[in-house]
């Protein structure tokens, strides 16, 4: 769990403005678009499958900001670090109606979001481990997934919504992993098959300033064998921080060794604040990530997951929109100056 504490150094390093931005910006539909205009092209027999249809009318802003959702606890009490099952399936409802669509960490940070017309990416993330983010019960003799657990309602969203994602970081304690310990090998392997994303979150979740350099990397190799134990030739993408607090040797959260145990992160995680930039956004950093906390607690007003989806969406490019083209950059004419060349990947840019 992160403390309060560090909770408020994330809030202070933001800046407040970015979330009061003009409020009074028109509302964008998420309807779903009728298919092909009367007159276009039929498409020809051997090409590439038609595109999918735009998922909005929102117009296209590929440097517009992600959330990156931070959940903990899921179970049957609200708290700060705590979401109710209902409470999640509202958020995949209230996110899927305004057109994101689920995306892995991967995907976000190499840039390879590749999403319909008018689609918002979001990725969600999930911290520490806990049972109720996956949970297996036995019923007339066969295991099932808990339909009230993360997995559980993630799976049954995208069986109602297929074209929603079934992506998702879980940044695992190798020794707990989500408590069950009879079930620990067959969820992390259940997690790999599915191409949900195992993270570290190192091995006792200490805050990693405190330690000497050798113990960080202790600390961040330990599961990196832990895990590869378990999942073959698995090697970690990403770390989040414990209690969002970076080694005193900053690049050592990134790459180190220890015991002949190598590890390397390409993105590492904060504690949350607000969403984060675009791929393409010369303020996008792999290595501090922002992160919005997936809650309503009052105490964290004015972060909470709701209001902060309200200002994404109805604020004029805010929020990341596909052009539903992912070999071009669809730029809007106000944010050109905030793209980075050098992230562009060979992309066309195209300014609107
Ligand atoms: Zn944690």
């Amino acid at each position: 769990m992160a403390s309060r504490r560090s909770i408020l150094s994330s809030i202070l390093g933001i800046s407040l403005a970015a979330l009061l931005l003009g409020a009074g910006c028109q509302r964008q539909s998420s309807t779903t678009a009728p298919g092909p205009e009367p007159g276009q092209k039929p498409a020809q027999q051997s090409a590439a499958p038609a595109p999918a249809p735009p998922v909005s009318d929102a117009a296209p802003n590929e440097l517009g900001r992600v959330p990156v959702l931070e959940y903990h606890v899921i179970g049957p009490k609200e708290g700060r670090w705590a979401r109710t099952p209902e409470a999640f399936r509202k958020d995949l409802e209230t996110l899927y109606a305004h057109g994101f669509r689920a995306v892995s960490l991967r995907d976000y940070v190499t840039g390879n979001i590749n999403l319909p017309r008018g689609a918002s990416p979001v990725v969600f993330t999930f911290d520490d481990s806990t049972e109720g983010q996956f949970r297996y019960l036995e019923k007339d003799g066969q295991l099932v997934i808990d339909p009230d657990c993360a997995v559980g309602i993630l799976e049954e969203f995208n069986r109602k919504h297929p074209d929603f994602g079934f992506k998702a970081t879980f940044y695992v304690l190798p020794e707990s992993a989500f408590g069950q310990p009879q079930y620990r090998k067959q969820k992390l392997q259940y997690l790999a098959e599915k191409g949900l994303e195992i993270g570290n979150h190192t091995w006792s979740h200490t805050a990693l300033k405190r330690l000497s350099n050798e113990k960080v990397q202790e600390e961040l190799a330990r599961p990196q064998q832990a895990i590869g134990e378990v999942v073959p030739n698995f090697r970690f993408f990403s770390l989040a921080l414990p209690l969002g607090i970076s080694p005193k040797e900053k690049a050592l959260a990134s790459k180190g060794a220890w015991n002949g145990i190598t590890y390397e992160h390409h993105a590492v995680l904060l504690v949350g604040s607000v969403p984060a930039p675009s791929p393409y956004d010369k303020d996008f950093d792999p290595r501090a990530i922002q992160r919005v906390q997936a809650t309503d607690w009052p105490e964290v007003k004015p972060f909470q997951l709701s209001a902060q989806i309200k200002t994404l969406v109805e604020t004029e490019n805010r929020r990341y929109v596909s052009d539903g083209d992912p070999n071009t950059i669809a730029v809007p004419a106000a944010l050109k100056d905030e793209l980075a060349p050098e992230r562009t990947q060979g992309k066309e840019v195209k300014i609107y």
